[in-house]
């Protein structure tokens, strides 16, 4: 990182002077404020004194903005007079970029990589976005900020140096500000560099700052654009260099555990966000001039109608990458700041699992197999919210029961694993290939097994449960919240509960909760606070004991790597059966399957893989819901065959 101008002394004010590095950044911005009458000393002190009461949740650069005695704009201009001598950490926690606990991992990240500049670590991280990054080494340094991931480039400009002088020297030119030329430098304090740049662009430079790794990128950008310049197409296809800039995103999605990419449209910038372990994450946001053209080369490689911007629309892309085609589905959603892009990436989720790899514990496992799978007709639902896990279950069963004595047929929108075997269909309106019209042909194709991808609707209920009894295996998904719920929701799509008792055999809910980093992971005993949270009496489950990962390289300071999937099976005997004939209460049919049925719920399930250190006490109450008192560790261990 560039290294910073010496203070200069600064007149006299009520803040002890010269500054003073032990002082808090907040109090040298705040000094510098007062120093030039943009605050008064008694302003300030007010203040100190609010800010030392919430100084847990905020600083008191948030205070001063808040109390409306000071501009983020004016705070900013603090920063670039050069008075306030500070870590570019310790800078972007004050803004309220970065979290401090972010920083401190970061910190340490860093002890153990020297060689790498923070400002790496952070982005990397996904602690704070590039731009915010750039923007407060621009103010430290006085310089320009140049977010060069999405810049666009002058051509005449590029040519006045030769392009193996921005590759050795790490700067390019942006564009012309009147007689001036903005040039952006990945280390603006290299004074040879400056020089360099000088003898092509002259002596009166803007000298703008970028990351290090956005300017050796839109170098190697530039010099495509050369070459293309020189290859001499009259016609503009790829505006602003839209094709690169889409295939970055692809290609960074491609290389990490995403499942989902957004582009999301706002005022003045597109963000960029990935689904990575099933949480939203910052990828990166670029200006509304590039959006546009990112946007209409998404449609374009999807098939999408690009003169249509007012409604909702949906395609697919096939995208080539060295490691295969990668299927992308891709939904268009007009929104009032201009079309979102949502694409899930269907291939670059976990492979294919056996049932005996998706994670259930023996006993829950071996009851799937005997009481549903293994039955030769029924109704198995899996149910879960999305991103849950579903479709990975459905297709270790499909892949349990496939054998070449047994027929299976698909109905999936779309098909996201293709299996050897059996015949899967995906679902396309477009050539009026319909979900209806695709269920009314199934049952005529003398199946063993049916899949229907999703109960969506009454009709799609009724051919499930239809088919079930003329003698038919139905796996299918269905989007509620627990095991019980799929019962209840079928009752209320006015399916006769006989009906629902006579077909159902079992429905499987099911979350996934983050893996606990096995390389940093510590021990966490719950606070009776926290036992009761999860719907323990504190007395019951004292001395409980969980993981808790605390950050390290190999879960990149996150303290989590991995998923694993939480289950409850529910099979439907006698008992349940009967509970829903005299329509229960989803309450007392909860009641009922716990105490006659073995049914071990979702918290249970958790907490037995909790207390085996795989997942933590944050994500058991972030994503899994508790709707009745859990039961003692250790009968649960005895209910699901678990060994402690
Ligand atoms: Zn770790």
């Amino acid at each position: 990182m560039a290294t910073l101008p010496n203070a200069s002394p600064r007149p006299a004010s009520p803040l002890p002077a010269p500054p003073d590095t032990t002082m808090s950044v907040g109090l040298r911005i705040a000094g510098v404020l007062v120093d030039s009458g943009v605050l008064t000393a008694e302003q300030l002190a007010l203040a100190s004194r609010i800010h030392k009461k919430v100084a847990a949740s905020r600083t008191l650069s948030s205070v001063l903005i808040e109390l409306k005695l000071a501009t983020e704009a004016q705070i900013r201009g603090a920063l670039r007079t050069g008075k306030v001598e500070a870590p570019l950490g310790e800078v972007l926690v004050e803004l309220g970029r970065l979290e401090p606990h972010e920083l401190q991992l970061a910190l340490a990240q860093q002890r153990e990589h020297p060689q790498t500049p923070i400002e790496d670590i952070l982005v990397d991280n996904h602690f704070v976005n590039a731009a915010d990054v750039v923007a407060a080494q621009a103010d430290l340094l006085d310089l320009t900020p140049v977010f060069a991931d999405t810049m666009a480039f002058e051509v005449p400009l590029l040519k006045r140096a030769p392009i193996s002088t921005y590759k050795a020297n790490g700067f390019v030119p942006v564009r012309r500000e009147g007689e001036r030329t903005l040039v952006v430098f990945a280390d603006p304090a290299n004074k040879q560099q400056l020089e360099l740049a000088r003898k092509h662009f002259g002596n009166d430079l803007i000298v703008g700052i970028g990351a290090r790794k956005s300017v050796m990128a839109a170098i190697g950008r530039a010099e495509k654009e050369l070459v293309a310049s020189v290859a001499a197409a009259p016609q503009v296809i790829d505006g602003g260099g839209a094709v690169a800039l889409v295939n970055g995103v692809l290609d960074a999605a491609l290389t990490s555990r995403v499942s989902d990419i957004h582009f999301e449209p706002g005022r003045e910038r597109l963000r960029i966000r990935f689904r990575q372990d099933g949480v939203m994450v910052l990828h990166d946001d670029v200006p509304n001039d590039k959006a546009v053209a990112m946007i209409g080369r998404i449609k374009v490689m999807a098939g999408a109608d690009i003169a249509e911007r007012r409604r909702h629309q949906d395609g697919r892309i096939q995208y080539d990458t060295s490691r295969g085609t990668v299927d992308i589905r891709v939904s268009i959603y007009a929104t009032i700041h201009g079309e979102k892009v949502v694409m899930r990436l269907l291939n670059n989720r976990d492979t294919l699992l056996t049932i005996r790899d998706i994670g259930m514990a023996p006993r829950m496992l071996e009851a799937l197999q005997r009481d549903a799978l293994d039955a030769p007709s029924g109704v198995v639902m899996v149910t879960g919210p999305t991103g849950s896990g579903k479709t990975t279950t459905l297709y270790a069963a499909v892949n349990y029961l496939n054998d070449a004595n047994t027929s299976i047929i698909t109905a999936e929108d779309p098909v996201e694993y293709m299996i050897d075997g059996i015949s899967q269909c995906s679902i396309n309106p477009k050539i009026n290939v319909s979900y209806a019209e695709t269920l009314k042909h199934i049952v005529r194709q003398d199946p063993d097994v049916i899949v229907i991808g999703e109960i969506r609707d009454q009709f799609s209920a009724e051919v499930a449960i239809n088919a079930a009894l003329t003698g038919h295996k139905v796996l299918t998904t269905f989007h509620t919240e627990d095991s019980i719920g799929g019962l209840i929701r079928l009752l209320n799509m006015n399916i006769e509960a006989f009906l629902i008792s006579s077909t159902v055999v079992s429905v499987i809910a099911q979350r996934l909760v983050r893996r606990v980093c096995p390389h940093c992971a510590e021990k966490h005993v719950l606070t009776p606070n926290e036992l009761a949270r999860l719907g323990y009496q504190p007395a019951d489950a004292a001395g409980l004991t969980f993981a808790r990962g605390t950050g390290c390289p190999a879960c990149r300071h996150i303290g989590y790597k991995g998923r694993v999937a939480v289950f409850e099976v529910l099979v439907l005997n006698e008992t349940v059966r009967d509970a829903l004939l005299s329509r229960k209460t989803a309450y007392e049919i909860r009641r009922v399957c716990v105490e006659a049925s073995g049914l071990v719920t979702l918290i249970e399930d958790g907490i037995v893989k909790a207390a085996a250190g795989l997942t933590s006490f944050e994500e058991l109450i972030r994503q899994l819901p508790r709707l009745s008192r859990p039961r003692p560790v250790s009968e649960l261990h005895r209910l699901l065959g678990v060994n402690a």
